[in-house]
């Protein structure tokens, strides 16, 4: 038995400046390990599928590893050339086909990167099981439901249980090698765009939503999978959906979206979001410093800031100063930035030198047209405290053993407020972050994290209070900033209810 593996993960923001290569996909340091080294006992769905064929002594090969932080639509050539891959692997012979999707994949050529992916492997291989594993931002198509066998996304955000959902995913396509399962699909979607900062698992209506498929699989489906969605992009299937695989039983299958959809239309305006303004929620940030901490959260911890609307891990450039220079503007002191992405002004700072002092416009060096904003960099004085080269291994919850790769990382230190400057956007959700370039996370006063749910993986634990800042960017929760043309209509929250 052979089965092919493959990782070609891409979260597309179709509103996002940030070009999205071949390069943005591949690894930044080659450490000699072939993928399968190096992905083998990490918490993500390749490395699962690699386990678990390793543990059942079945031959694999992997045939792409490639994954991108989130940016715009993919290029054409990079999009070709990794399916291409894929293609070829499966066409010299398989058994099965398992796949790390994310499930929100928007190439030049294609608004369904992953259903125009799968329906050229059924193309060449219409009897082999196909199994994926997709991210729960996934924006569901019929063509990704039809071109494969087994389909299942993380029930977590953060998203913790990656190799879990892959091992079963895995589970399910060797058990229907053998027979001894018979595996049928059944999906839908509703018109609601989900704000991505509603769905934190940890918190209502997620939370009992994703343990509604949990009881579904106790029940005896395969897999049960509601999807958030992905709302920044636009294309037709954006937006909440679920897929149910059932054992031979395609009414079972049905019945179980039916209700996982209707209990997510129920909830659909608990799915949406108000933002206050930004003084307002900087000016609360400073007033909880000196208050004392809520039930369940350390007493000494720090008071997070969260830039969301400049998000790297969903296309944000994440070099927008809105929220910073508001937190500067209000004189907060004992602050920790993670992170800005800014190569040109790591480059001023490795040329002065640890120690040195400078004088530097931060940040602000990408236009974004979709919301007719230009770049604007922030003048700020002060001293350059380290220079790294970006790399950390994650110990935290999420993608737990992995290598973080930031590229060429400098500290400007201007004696309120500790930036790190990143070359490579990297969203802050493990304290290695802080950890790797001399910063100690739990001792600052403030943090302020350009993300949205994830940093909540490492974050959550020392944070003593947490405070959602409405900035600037491409990744804002405010859906009326951007010009939806290709989303299918009517949805929420464009048309109203
Ligand atoms: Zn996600």
């Amino acid at each position: 038995m052979k089965l092919v593996l493959a990782m070609m993960k891409h979260e597309t923001n179709t509103f996002s400046p940030v070009p999205t290569p071949l390069a943005r996909f591949m690894p930044q340091a080659d450490d000699g390990r072939s993928d399968a080294d190096r992905y083998a006992g990490t918490n993500s769905a390749l490395g699962a599928y690699i386990d678990l064929a390793r543990e059942r002594g079945v031959e694999f090969t992997v045939a792409l590893a490639a994954e991108a932080n989130p940016s715009g639509p993919v290029d054409a050539q990079a999009y070709d050339g990794m399916v291409g891959a894929i293609r070829d692997a499966v066409a010299a012979g398989c058994d099965a086909v398992l796949l790390d999707l994310h499930g929100a994949m928007v190439a030049q050529t294609s608004d369904d990167g992953e259903g125009d992916l799968l329906e050229a492997i059924r193309a060449i291989a219409p009897k082999v099981p196909i199994g994926v594993t997709l991210d729960l931002h996934t924006n569901l198509s019929a063509k990704m439901v039809a071109n494969c066998t087994v389909m299942a996304g993380y029930k977590t955000y953060p998203h913790v249980d990656i190799a879990r959902i892959g091992r079963r995913v895995g589970e399910i396509v060797l058990d229907t090698l053998t027979g001894r399962v018979r595996p049928v699909m059944a999906w839908a979607n509703i018109p609601v765009l989900a704000a991505t900062l509603r769905m934190g698992t940890d918190d209502e209506p997620m939370r009992e939503l994703q343990a509604m498929t949990v009881a579904a699989e106790a029940e005896g489906c395969l897999a049960a999978t509601l999807f958030g969605g992905f709302p920044l992009a636009d294309i037709h299937e954006a937006g909440v959906s679920a897929v149910v695989v059932a054992d031979g039983d395609p009414a079972r299958a049905q019945s179980t979206v039916d209700a996982l959809l209707a209990a997510a239309q129920r909830s659909r305006h608990e799915l949406l979001y108000r933002a206050e303004p930004l003084q307002a929620s900087v000016a609360r940030a400073k007033a909880l410093a000196g208050a004392p901490a809520p039930d369940g959260a350390p007493a000494d911890g720090p008071v997070i800031l969260l830039d969301h609307a400049d998000n790297c891990a969903s296309g944000g450039t994440q070099d927008v100063m809105t929220v910073v220079a508001e937190v500067i503007r209000q004189e907060l002191h004992d602050v920790a930035v993670g992170a800005i992405c800014d190569p040109q002004a790591v480059r001023e700072m490795q040329a002065a030198g640890e120690g040195a002092e400078v004088e530097i416009m931060l940040g602000g060096k990408a236009d974004m047209p979709s919301i007719g904003r230009r770049g604007v960099p922030l003048a700020v004085r002060g001293t350059v405290r380290a220079l790294t080269d970006g790399r950390f291994q994650i110990t935290g919850p999420m993608g737990t053993g992995r290598w973080m790769e930031m590229g060429p990382t400098a500290v400007l230190d201007t004696g309120s407020v500790r930036f790190v400057v990143i070359s490579r956007h990297q969203e802050p959700f493990d304290l290695g972050m802080f950890r790797s370039v001399g910063i100690e996370p739990t001792r600052m006063r403030f943090l302020l994290l350009k993300s949205r749910i994830h940093f909540r993986a490492g974050f959550k634990p020392i944070a003593r209070h947490i405070v959602q800042c409405q900035g600037e960017g491409v990744t804002s929760s405010d859906m009326s900033l951007f010009q939806f043309e290709k989303v299918r209509r009517p949805i929420l929250p464009l048309d109203g209810d």
